[in-house]
């Protein structure tokens, strides 16, 4: 098994080194990542200018590569014909924050996933819960051996095309973890607030800050499973029709 592992926090982020490492497990590990941090990017692909590529040399003497364009560009490369050898499974992250609910669409760890799934292959996105107010280094080994079971348990049962799972570890100790839920994707409270101040030259310019999303915890969402210390894996597919609404949308009069 070819394994493509990317992540949107940059090439030498220690989550990603953690998450090839633990996926060299189940096949060939081929590394292909932003030269730079992507967070928050969403689903994007470079096309006003030409990509480069160049190699690195991580922290533990594995080879990858650097892409100067967005996750999902680095997946688009890959399945295009970046890498010679065909691509059987892209895993993306480990992010240190949780991508849960509306985060979903700005995320780049889940919308490298989502490029995946459009170039027609299963994709897992990996996110760790760690608190906004951390110090220290996150410790990503916990949710690199969820990654790897989960990846293993998918890979071998089969997802359906047209799916991928988003996967959030909460920043507990592995023992501590109850067990994987499976949960439907839930909402997020963005705390936004611009902040508008004025350059040397009197022209305004505007900072969005605000405090950290929050997340309501619901029966059977994403946020509840952290909330309670269970692994969330949610199945996402990329058709974002509003299938309850068309009915009553079909009877609208258009005059
Ligand atoms: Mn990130």
């Amino acid at each position: 098994m070819h394994i493509v592992v990317t992540n949107d926090d940059g090439v030498v982020a220690p989550g990603l080194l953690a998450l090839a490492t633990a996926m060299r497990s189940l096949g060939e590990v081929s590394i292909l990542a932003p030269d730079r941090n992507w967070s928050a990017s969403g689903h994007v692909r470079t096309l006003d200018r030409p990509l480069r590529v160049r190699e690195v040399i991580l922290a533990d003497e594995t080879t990858a590569w650097a892409c100067d364009g967005a996750p999902s560009d680095c997946v688009a490369l890959a399945l295009c014909g970046f890498l010679s050898k065909p691509v059987d499974l892209v895993v993306s992250g480990i992010n240190p924050y949780a991508n849960i609910g509306d985060d979903v669409t700005y995320s780049g760890t889940v919308t490298a996933a989502m490029e995946a799934v459009i170039g027609g292959l299963p994709a897992v996105a990996v996110s760790v819960d760690s608190p906004d107010n951390h110090l220290g280094l996150v410790d990503y080994s916990a949710a690199a051996n969820v990654a790897l079971k989960i990846a293993r348990t998918m890979m071998r049962t089969g997802l359906p095309r047209g799916l991928l799972l988003n996967v959030n570890v909460p920043y507990i100790a592995e023992e501590m973890i109850k067990g994987i839920r499976i949960t439907r994707q839930g909402n997020r409270e963005y705390h936004d607030r611009l902040d508008k101040r004025v350059d040397p030259r009197g022209k305004p310019y505007y900072w969005a800050i605000g405090d950290v999303p929050t997340a309501q915890a619901e029966p059977g969402n994403d946020a509840e499973a952290l909330k309670n210390g269970f692994v969330s894996v949610t199945p996402i597919q990329l058709d974002l029709t509003a299938y309850r609404f068309l009915p009553e949308m079909n009877s609208w009069n258009w005059e």
